[in-house]
């Protein structure tokens, strides 16, 4: 089934009768080629890309509640190719290209806005570092603008330009980035996979992972044992979990993040803006909702819930940054669970076991990431390479210490990310 303008307005004008689910709900088979652990944004694109790269479709998805159920369903839909790092950078900025073929690709409107995205800072400092992030952008042939307090003036009146705690000196202005629809991200790259084949298992946990003789030889389910030539562990917050399967400790933590919306409101904020002074970003949905969130809750969890001293510390930097937002009423709260890497930066590499993949350490970023991730990883499956843009993403740097992607100078402290 293609979308269009035009099946639109038929469907419209005929009662919307002709529509048909996006996906298939097959039983699992006995075996496949490949076997994915997680059906959030990674899994899913990375299947897509399996298929439709590399041609493998004797593939399944295994998720064990429903498709875009997890973190991919739960972010604050940012998209942006502002990285400092070599490593990061050239990926990120891959994925800002898929990006922006995604809808055309998957033949689905995820809602991709690129609205601009502005770093605002507010000392001499902090500008150094905008300055050297935004010649980084550059050079790696994205976008970066500086800006000065009297153009954001115009461009961001709704902030306190006058009283502020913190003074609004400048921002660092990406107008590649922007927003995206989270879950017709997932829905999009669901539908790409099934139609090219792909199986993909709903309730279907994985609770073990079964190893021959140091090569992989498939995964156990609450839906049966299912063999398989290679095993992928695309589990986000869990990717802990389902690595201890297979006898691994990963140099990862999970840690919830909060984010909140608003009653819809007219639209007056026209980019997605973060405050420099505390950890605190704000959007406007296209239904009108505010979109904001801000720091880790700081301690390991698995509750996909936050509580009221994070809640606390979000709305204090918002207020600090736009009084205005006293008035308006938070509709919703919630938490996701993220995958805390100690330099901040993702991992897509083989293990030591063979035919085993992992895909995990998204910190705040894996939303965006979620396309140029599926790609790396399927090139990764399909050809045992990684892929150019993944190079450095691998997992042995937290054992040497060498080629650590430490972005924001945070070290190995998951409360300082
Ligand atoms: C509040 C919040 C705001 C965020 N904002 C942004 C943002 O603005 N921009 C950005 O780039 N990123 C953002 N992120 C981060 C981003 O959402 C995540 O990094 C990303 O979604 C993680 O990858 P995923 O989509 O594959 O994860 P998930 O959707 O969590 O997918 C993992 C899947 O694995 C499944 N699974 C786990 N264990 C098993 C098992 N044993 N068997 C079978 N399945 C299993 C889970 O059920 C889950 O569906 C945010 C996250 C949160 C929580």
């Amino acid at each position: 089934m293609r979308f269009s303008g035009w099946r639109v307005l038929k469907e419209g004008l005929t009662g919307n009768k002709g529509w048909s689910p996006h996906w298939r709900n097959p039983d699992p088979k006995t075996e496949y080629d490949i076997v994915i652990i997680g059906g959030g944004g990674h899994g899913l694109a990375t299947a897509f890309y399996l298929a439709k790269e590399h041609g493998l479709t004797n593939v399944a998805v295994l998720e064990k509640g429903y498709l875009g159920g997890g973190n991919v369903g739960r972010n604050t839909t940012i998209v942006r190719a502002n990285y400092y790092l070599p490593g990061n950078s050239e990926f990120y900025s891959h994925s800002m290209k898929l990006w922006e073929g995604l809808e055309q690709e998957l033949n689905y409107n995820v809602m991709h806005s690129q609205r601009g995205i502005i770093n605002l800072f507010h000392s001499d400092g902090q500008r150094d570092a905008a300055v050297r992030r935004g010649n980084a952008m550059r050079n790696q042939g994205d976008d970066a603008h500086l800006l000065g307090r009297d153009e954001l003036r115009k461009m961001l009146p709704y902030l306190d330009f006058d009283t502020a705690r913190f003074p609004i000196y400048g921002g660092l202005y990406h107008p590649r980035g922007g927003t995206a629809r989270h879950d017709a991200v997932a829905w999009g790259y669901a539908r790409g996979a099934d139609e090219r084949g792909v199986d993909l298992i709903q309730n279907c946990e994985v609770t073990g992972i079964d190893i021959s003789n140091g090569q992989v030889t498939g995964v156990q389910t609450t839906r049966g044992a299912i063999r398989a030539k290679k095993v992928a562990m695309v589990a986000a917050g869990r990717s802990s979990q389902v690595a201890e399967m297979a006898g691994m400790r990963l140099p990862i933590e999970s840690h919830i993040l909060q984010a909140y919306v608003t009653e819809g409101l007219k639209p007056f904020i026209d980019h997605v803006v973060t405050f420099g002074m505390s950890h605190f970003y704000i959007s406007q949905s296209d239904k009108g909702g505010l979109v904001f969130g801000g720091d880790l809750d700081f301690y390991a969890s698995y509750a996909a819930r936050g509580n009221l001293p994070g809640k606390e510390q979000v709305m204090e930097a918002a207020m600090t940054l736009m009084p205005a937002i006293g008035k308006a009423r938070v509709l919703r709260s919630w938490g996701g669970i993220m995958d805390m890497s100690p330099d901040g930066s993702p991992i897509i590499d083989h293990t030591h076991i063979g035919g085993l993949y992992l895909n995990t350490g998204w910190c705040y970023g894996g939303f965006k990431a979620v396309p140029a991730s599926g790609f790396a990883l399927a090139h990764l499956i399909a050809t045992d390479r990684p892929h150019a843009s993944a190079e450095k993403l691998r997992l042995d740097r937290f054992e040497t210490g060498y080629g650590l992607l430490d972005e924001e100078g945070t070290g190995a402290q998951h409360n300082l990310h």
